[in-house]
């Protein structure tokens, strides 16, 4: 049995139950994208603290209830969440924070929190008997999804940009899906993805049309509030493109707090691109989101038109949080600054989190006696061109001890 009581649209707040929508409300079309709403009173009797601690299932399924998914096909799902929260040990001290944890989300199959979305959108394919999968994405969307459909038998067609990573246009052809790589940007492969799936019928995993997208990405709020014993620090950190990862960490904490599990919901601070920075500018201007350019290193949130505007608005406002952008430099050093200080190697989006974060502290939005959990969305090594932009190359050296000698002292190391 699932708990959905229904369908409530993000444009004009109508509710509508379950066999009475398709993907998005009927009313408003396209961009009335949905938002479930569960029987929150059944699901405090069954989700309560002794749940937890009893559930033995150490992976993102282990909120089926919560998820608006079946049972059935889970015991067949690679493994996806319940990453390590690791306590900083370096970066807390540098950055002068009081307490900072690191949710390492590249640490998930693909290497990506898409894998929370992803699953959840492969298992909804089987339940609605669909015979092929397809996205558009900037690489990570759709490399998860392949790697998920591959994973259960279904057969994937994915739109990417042509900027996208080799190490993401990679791990998609070995997951075995059809790669369309579209000769635009993301706005180009959104459309034809759109166009395809409506003609050929395949099952549509677009983060942001999908409404059971967001049901994968809370679970990284589900685990952040679990793995602090239900004590979610006072902020919590991420990256911003479409706007589906940010709303659905503010929907994990809403949910929790509705079933009484946590005191109260973590401020959420935005981390864009000054390069791609639709949120930041409607914030400022307090005004409609306006389509922007695509330009910065950090493709995973190098959306001009972001899918999901009203579900990552609110996760700021109503969690009294900030939006904040940081240019591809500081994006930069903060991939160096994450690797040196923790062991922790992100992809550009992913530790944009991270610079917007020491941006904040900077600018006295986050003060350095908060809590604070940063969650990094991405491995470095799908994206090593980039990543290579974070350090010096190292030098051939001739197998001579004596050039050694001199090359350790150069570097301080003996
Ligand atoms: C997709 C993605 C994001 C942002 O998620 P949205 O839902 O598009 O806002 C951030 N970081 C990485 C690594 C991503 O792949
Ligand atoms: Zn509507």
């Amino acid at each position: 049995m699932n708990y959905i009581k229904g369908y409530r649209c993000t444009i004009c707040g109508k509710f509508f139950k379950p066999d009475e929508v398709d993907l998005t409300c009927p009313l408003c079309g396209e961009k009335g994208i949905l938002d479930i709403e569960y029987d929150y009173d059944a699901l405090r009797e069954v989700l309560t603290k002794d749940y937890f601690k009893n559930c033995k299932d150490y992976s993102m399924w282990r909120y089926y209830p919560l998820m608006g998914i079946e049972k059935d096909h889970i015991g067949e799902m690679l493994r996806i969440g319940w990453t390590p929260l690791n306590k900083s040990n370096n970066l807390q001290k540098y950055l002068g924070l009081k307490q900072l944890y690191i949710k390492d989300d590249g640490l998930n199959p693909s290497g990506s929190s898409k894998d929370r979305a992803s699953g959840v959108a492969v298992l909804k394919a089987i339940e609605a008997g669909a015979k092929v999968i397809s996205c558009s994405s900037t690489g990570n969307a759709a490399s998860s999804c392949a790697c998920h459909a591959a994973h259960m038998g279904l057969p994937a067609v994915i739109f990417v940009p042509k900027r996208a990573p080799i190490g993401k246009l990679t791990q998609i052809s070995l997951y075995g899906a059809t790669l369309i790589i579209v000769d635009g940007d993301y706005k180009a492969a959104f459309s034809l993805s759109k166009q395809a799936i409506s003609k050929y019928g395949w099952y549509n995993r677009n983060a942001a049309i999908n409404p059971f997208m967001i049901e994968g990405k809370k679970t990284v709020s589900f685990e952040i509030a679990e793995q602090l014993d239900f004590k979610p620090t006072d902020w919590v950190v991420c990256s911003v493109g479409d706007g589906c990862t940010i709303g659905g960490v503010y929907k994990g904490f809403y949910e929790l707090h509705k079933l009484g599990l946590i005191d109260r919901i973590p401020k959420i601070l935005g981390v864009q691109s000054s390069g791609c920075e639709p949120f930041v500018v409607a914030s400022k201007k307090n005004s409609a989101l306006e389509e922007c350019e695509e330009n910065t290193i950090a493709d995973s949130i190098a959306v001009g038109i972001p899918r999901n505007p009203n579900k990552a608005l609110r996760a700021v406002k109503n969690s009294s949080g900030a939006w904040i952008s940081v240019p591809d430099e500081d994006i930069i050093a903060a991939m160096s600054l994450l690797g040196r200080t923790e062991g922790i190697f992100g992809e550009p989006a992913a530790v944009a989190s991270v610079a917007g974060l020491q941006k904040a502290i900077k600018e006295g939005i986050i003060s350095k006696d908060e809590s604070v959990t940063v969650i990094i969305t991405g491995n470095g090594l799908k994206d090593p061109n980039n990543a290579q932009k974070a350090i010096k190359k190292p030098e051939l050296l001739s197998p001579d001890i004596n050039k050694l000698d001199i090359y350790l002292k150069g570097k301080g190391v003996i």
